[in-house]
């Protein structure tokens, strides 16, 4: 049966290039890069070439780049590093977030009582700015976590605008960006933001590696303690082959940037163009969202929500209902509880999302498979 992949928003297929710097760094670079004899050295050589290829695409220094085991570790890290160690003691966040954010954002208030806010959004799924403003009037030292592309709905936030807001209101920043990095292009050098993190699966790497961006001077200070590594902010022998993987894949991506989000625009149109003459009264979750994420509302009954993946699914389909990490719940995505109507919430909404894989012929195929529901 033809497989159609159109969950990309919940992982990439890893590209055949990628695969193959892996495969040759696992073969022939398995030195320790602590260790000081050549392999080693060789190894380090790869780990600190890969570092600044990352540093390169994302316009910052080498050093700011700390390789994690995933971004929920990255976001993880920084959360709790800013509450015990720099004594933030006041988080703005908002309830669209990834749980890798919300339920670390819960914990550290459990944990150390600190103030949580969380800002007003506005109807397209987008955060209230004058809300944000007036959140950080206090006189609190805080810290904003908001998200840069929503893993649900594809809303993006103005993350240039909200560093100079925090900027201006002496807090720091940290954004999730796991869903833009690889998407589009970010310069830090011009967007004030403190921290971000990233995940080489979102971008067609491997799973099981990150990174976060950490700011110079930042005064972070390790999750968990043992070796050197990473200048001491995570220790952990460095898995070589992911990394080299990692910065590959980020490479490819910036390098086929354009020609890659002009294809993905297109199936993206095409697809809502698609829906809307065969479907009468779709709906689009979450206004001006980016082309790699399409999430839907489908004009069927409530009966057939449950069965909607299911039957997608025996069709050869791969898509989501929310994150993935979710999907196998009945329970309605957080994020969408938060934009949506209580009726149009007991709808079901479909999570569409490409990669320069897809072709028309894959929406077609879904389009076809809706038909039968
Ligand atoms: N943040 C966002 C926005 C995500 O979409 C995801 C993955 O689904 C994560 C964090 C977690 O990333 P990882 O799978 O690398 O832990």
């Amino acid at each position: 049966m033809k497989k159609v992949y159109l969950d990309n928003a919940s992982t990439t297929q890893i590209r055949p290039e990628v695969l193959e710097t892996m495969t040759d760094v696992l073969a022939n670079e398995y030195g320790n890069p602590s260790s000081t004899h050549s392999l080693g050295r060789q190894a380090k050589s790869v780990l600190e070439l890969s570092r600044k290829s990352i540093a390169k695409a994302l316009h910052c220094t080498a050093p700011e780049i700390i390789f994690t085991s995933c971004g929920t570790e990255a976001n993880n890290w920084i959360l709790r590093s800013a509450v015990k160690d720099l004594k933030i003691d006041h988080i703005i966040t908002s309830k669209i977030e990834h749980h890798a954010v919300l339920h670390t954002v819960l914990a550290l208030q459990k944990e150390y009582g600190i103030q949580v806010d969380y800002v007003a959004l506005k109807p397209n799924g987008t955060i209230d700015k004058t809300d944000l403003v007036a959140l950080l009037s206090q006189e609190k030292k805080t810290l904003v976590s908001l998200m840069h592309l929503n893993n649900e709905t594809g809303t993006l936030l103005d993350i240039a605008g909200v560093a100079v807001i925090c900027k201006e209101h002496n807090a720091l920043f940290h954004s999730d960006t796991v869903q833009s990095i690889g998407k589009m292009g970010l310069n830090l050098e011009l967007v004030s933001v403190d921290f971000i993190v990233a995940s080489a699966h979102k971008f067609h790497g491997p799973k099981g590696i990150g990174f976060a961006f950490v700011r110079k001077n930042s005064g972070l200070q390790p999750l968990f303690y043992g070796g050197e590594q990473e200048k001491g902010l995570r220790a952990g022998t460095e898995p070589v082959h992911q990394i080299a993987g990692m910065a590959k894949a980020l490479t490819i991506s910036y390098a086929n940037l354009e020609e890659e989000t002009t294809l993905i625009s297109g199936l993206k149109q095409y697809c809502i163009e698609q829906l809307q003459l065969h479907f009468l009264d779709i709906k689009i979750n979450g206004a001006d969202a980016f082309n790699t994420i399409l999430n839907v509302q489908l004009p069927f009954s409530e009966d057939k929500t449950a069965m909607l993946l299911f039957h997608l699914d025996m069709k050869g389909i791969a898509v989501s209902r929310g994150s993935a990490c979710q999907s196998g719940s009945s329970k309605p995505s957080h994020v969408l509880a938060e934009i949506l109507s209580d009726a149009d919430l007991k709808k079901p909404s479909l999570r569409i999302s490409f990669s320069h894989y897809n072709t028309k012929a894959d929406i077609d195929w879904l389009v076809e498979s809706l038909k039968t529901m």
